[in-house]
């Protein structure tokens, strides 16, 4: 048994099954704080790890609002679960292009893991961080950045039975982990037998956040990640080990998991908040729009030409529909008086 395991067992054995949404709130908070998951080593790899280009265009993407917004004298630049920091490392490089801007900015990271709060210190040597986006003070305009992070919060599951729907729940029978049915729910789809729902409160509360702290200050954020406009009733609960997929009850703490986004509970969650929610764009268009085509040939005019086919290579994974070109979705959020994003169809 892993070392979490074997906590949730006694914690399972001392008051009963635990909520799916406790298991993955363990799980992710035990994953994090022990290690750097990205890359060949490790257990999935994200866009900034793919290339330089994801990042830079995002900063191109941040100084075209901020400009448009009339170029505020202060700016709280804000980065959700940083990973290794190499977004913010490439973006705050495209923004340097740009004094002005990149003079204007402050960094904060919102990241809870010791390890890589590490990383990203030698990456990002100013940054100043934070647990939640509370502990941001505000007073000045907001550009907030989430890549991957919303994915990686806890969701709650309900499962519908002849009974109607039930709190999905985790048991532990003879050291290993398994789904059962819990309490009757009372939630508003009408059940159908076999359906699973989810529902992320801490992502709900995080862009409510956002949205407020938008509306209040002004500024806009961007949030990318993996995910869905129509709410679905299939399990999107996931887990990945070493590049390859593993149940997400096998090895409770060792594996990342991961659920689908659900972008129009955040778009709701933001409107409750005060913040303008875009529509929901694919990565692939919505990079498309910033110029990677044209950033990838400038960037391989530049370097040895035996590596040019790895700037192709990386430009397409992070744009084709068959890899991440299309699950992985764009959503961005602007205080009311903020202008209207570049790159997303409105
Ligand atoms: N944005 C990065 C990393 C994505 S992985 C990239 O694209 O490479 C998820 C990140 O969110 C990690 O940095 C993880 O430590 C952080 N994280 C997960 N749950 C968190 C929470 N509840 N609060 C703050 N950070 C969290």
């Amino acid at each position: 048994m892993t070392p979490l395991a074997t906590q949730l067992k006694a914690e399972i054995e001392a008051s009963g099954p635990i909520s799916v949404e406790r298991y993955m709130t363990a799980c992710a908070a035990h994953y994090y704080a022990t290690r750097d998951p990205f890359g060949d080593g490790g257990d999935f790899t994200t866009a900034p790890e793919i290339s330089q280009m994801f990042g830079e265009l995002i900063g191109a993407w941040l100084a075209d609002i901020w400009q448009r917004a009339g170029s505020p004298e202060r700016v709280n630049l804000v980065e959700l679960g940083p990973g290794r920091g190499t977004l913010m490392a490439d973006l705050l490089r495209a923004a340097a292009t740009l004094p002005p801007f990149a003079n204007a900015l402050s960094v904060h990271f919102v990241e809870t893991s010791p390890i890589l709060r590490a990383s990203q210190s030698r990456l990002v040597p100013d940054a100043t961080f934070h647990d939640d986006l509370a502990g941001v003070t505000g007073g000045v305009p907001m550009l907030l950045v989430a890549n991957e992070f919303f994915d990686a919060l806890p969701i709650a599951q309900w499962v519908g039975t002849n009974d109607g729907w039930k709190t999905r729940v985790v048991n532990c029978q003879d050291d290993a982990f398994v789904f059962e049915d819990g309490d009757t729910a009372a939630i508003a789809p009408p059940c159908t037998v076999g359906a699973i729902v989810e529902h992320s409160p801490a992502a709900a509360r995080i862009v409510k956040s956002i949205g407020e702290r938008l509306a209040k200050d002004g500024g806009a954020a961007l949030i990318i990640d993996y995910g869905y406009a129509e709410p679905a009733t299939t399990e999107t609960l996931q887990a990945l080990a070493g590049h390859k997929p593993v149940h997400p009850l096998d090895t409770p703490g060792e594996a990342d998991l991961t659920a689908h986004v659900n972008f129009t509970a955040l778009a709701t969650a933001a409107r409750a908040g005060g913040a303008e929610p875009s529509k929901l764009t694919s990565q692939g268009a919505f990079l498309a729009a910033l110029g990677i085509t044209q950033r990838a040939e400038m960037l391989s005019r530049n370097i040895d030409p035996a590596k040019r086919h790895l700037v192709t290579s990386a430009m397409r994974r992070l744009i084709a529909p068959q890899a991440m070109g299309e699950l992985f979705k764009v959503m961005a959020l602007r205080s009311p008086d903020w202008p209207e994003p570049a790159g997303i169809a409105t």
